[in-house]
């Protein structure tokens, strides 16, 4: 049996943990080469030692110490900071997963690709906001971008041994997050505690607000967009609150493939760590007869705006994804922590694409740099509010 290595940048988060449950059932088949954070050291330190992980990193420098306490002894290696990050990122892998949060994960992810490491991508921020400049470093490096998202690597799949050209539509499908049937007046008072409570999933803080925005989908329409450059126009979205359908191609010539499952991140991601082939996962296999009904319908701009504006961003194309990116990330970390009300971020978002319009980016340095100033941007925002 062949054993391969993997370096999982975000192995302390959700996705994270879903990866390396999945490793830790195939233990023979894989050598964990390097385990990141941003700074939960003693949670690192855990899994690096249970898994023999040749290097841990701390992305926050200031926990690099406690990391080192940890694993004193262990002969396994620490290190701390974003340039730290990097340079493990660059170390060769069979399987690179991006699993930090934000575009945090961007640097890292790049670095990956640019080794040529098979990357699979969950780190949706670092697309969005690099969009061109990512998708040009895996064409110019060779490397293999398998997508986690639950939707896009159902698109993924639905299109494997197909033709681009026949595809007429590509449908992206969304719960609708816990807020799908709120009003106006109930979204203005939503609270973080009901935002994170995803019906169907069980994700980061983060993502889970995203989801509750309908952002989360927005951005993955633009992630889709780079990495099924079928058109913004066949791109679509459709509201399916059981979320068992993950998402469906409809061809030429009338076919429509989906592909459905439990939802359990489980899933995706055995399918990038065994691609091309499949390996087993302890997820419930799918009772539709026990489930009864799959429904689906429109979605509601009018109350979630953000898929809105984050079609606009995609056709807008140049900095204008990155510059939202960085909004929302603001924006959802502000509303998190008790500072602004549920309904401003799809506010804030719009004012800042509106006064913040800068040159497309060409290097990686210029999306960091339009990332850096968005964020800026949004605090003076935040704070005139
Ligand atoms: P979590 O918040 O659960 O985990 C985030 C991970 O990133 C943790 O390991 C965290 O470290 C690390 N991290 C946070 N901030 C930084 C930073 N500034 N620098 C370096 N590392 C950092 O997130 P999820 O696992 O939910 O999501 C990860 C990504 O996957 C996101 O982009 C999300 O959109 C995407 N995704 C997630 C899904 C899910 O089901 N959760 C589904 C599909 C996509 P620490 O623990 O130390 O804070």
């Amino acid at each position: 049996m062949t054993t391969r290595t993997i370096t999982i940048l975000g192995a302390t988060g959700s996705v994270g943990a879903s990866t390396l449950d999945l490793v830790r059932r195939e233990r023979d088949k894989w050598r964990v080469e390097t385990l990141t954070a941003n700074c939960q050291a003693q949670e690192l330190a855990a899994l690096a030692l249970e898994f023999g992980a040749e290097l841990a990193v701390v992305a926050d420098p200031s926990c690099l110490p406690e990391l080192r306490e940890a694993l004193a002894g262990s002969g396994i290696e620490a290190l701390g900071g974003a340039d730290a990050l990097v340079e493990a990122a660059a170390r060769p892998a069979d399987l690179t997963l991006a699993a930090i949060v934000g575009c945090a994960g961007l640097a890292p992810t790049m670095a990956a690709i640019e080794q040529g490491n098979t990357v699979a991508l969950a780190n949706k921020e670092a697309l969005v906001s690099a969009g061109d400049v990512m998708t040009a470093a895996v064409a110019r490096h060779g490397t293999t971008l398998l997508p986690v998202d639950s939707e896009h690597n159902a698109i993924f799949q639905c299109l494997a041994g197909n033709d681009p050209a026949h595809v007429r539509s590509i449908t992206l499908t969304a719960s609708g997050g816990p807020f799908r049937e709120w009003n106006h007046q109930q979204l203005a008072a939503a609270t973080p505690a009901q935002a994170v409570r995803h019906p169907n999933w069980s994700m980061g803080a983060k993502i889970s607000v995203d989801s509750a925005t309908m952002f989360n989908k927005g951005l993955e329409l633009i992630e889709a967009h780079h990495l099924f450059p079928v058109g913004l126009e066949k791109l679509r979205i459709v509201i399916h609150p059981q979320s068992v359908v993950h998402s469906m191609v409809e061809f030429r010539d009338g076919s429509t493939l989906a592909q459905l499952g439990p939802s359990d991140m489980r899933v995706p991601i055995a399918s990038c760590l065994a691609w091309p082939a499949r390996m087993d996962t302890p997820c419930e296999p799918l009772d539709l007869a026990a489930l009864g009904e799959l429904t689906f319908r429109a979605p509601d701009e009018d109350r979630f705006p953000a898929t809105r504006l984050c079609r606009q961003a995609a056709e807008q194309g140049g900095a204008a994804p990155a510059v939202l990116n960085a909004a929302n990330e603001i924006a959802v970390a502000a509303f998190l922590s008790g500072q602004t009300a549920f309904t401003r971020i799809a506010v804030m978002v719009e004012e800042l694409i509106g006064r913040y319009a800068p040159a497309a980016p060409v290097s990686l340095g210029d999306v960091i740099a339009i990332d850096a100033e968005a964020r800026r941007r949004a605090h003076e925002l935040l704070e005139l509010a």
